[in-house]
């Protein structure tokens, strides 16, 4: 078995909108990224390349690279899976937790859990989205930005023993 911890930020800048999960949330700003800055998907990805001792985000996808400019996240996650594919690996369980004021998950929570699961290939009942805000405490709890923890549990993908 092997586990994984991601952490993510984004400050917010000019826009209607913030990326969640592959999911466009309208909101009265948007963030400020090289990507679409989907903070859920980056700690995500980061705890996936933790877990597979494989480095971080910023290693396979530049921010210096033109290449990724205003790029959408599920491809980072989805190379994500194909790495885990590869190593002989598969995800047991995703817990994710949103740190942020605003905008609420509320009824978009399904379609990010759904967007995730299926970039993983893995079913929905093992993709966990939580969310809460700081209660006014700090740069997040004053609304600058947003962030996310992210931790996941792979097995091996043949069942075979869990010393991996
Ligand atoms: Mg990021």
């Amino acid at each position: 078995m092997r586990i994984g911890h991601g952490y993510d930020v984004h400050a917010f800048g000019p826009g209607a909108c913030v990326m969640l999960g592959g999911v466009q949330v309208p909101h009265d700003r948007g963030v400020v990224a090289h990507s679409d800055g989907d903070v859920l998907l980056h700690a995500l990805c980061d705890a996936l390349l933790g877990a597979l001792g494989a480095g971080d985000i910023g290693q396979h996808f530049p921010d210096s690279d033109p290449q990724w400019q205003g790029a959408s996240s599920r491809v980072f996650l989805r190379h994500c899976a194909s790495l885990l594919a590869a190593g002989g690996w598969r995800l047991v369980n995703a817990d994710l937790t949103l740190l942020a004021e605003a905008p609420r998950l509320g009824g978009h929570r399904t379609a990010m859990r759904g967007n995730i699961a299926a970039d993983l290939g893995v079913d929905i009942g093992r993709i966990n989205l939580k969310a809460t805000t700081c209660e006014g405490l700090g740069a997040l709890g004053r609304a600058e930005g947003l962030a996310c923890h992210a931790v996941v549990l792979l097995r091996r993908a043949d069942g075979a023993g869990s010393a991996g």
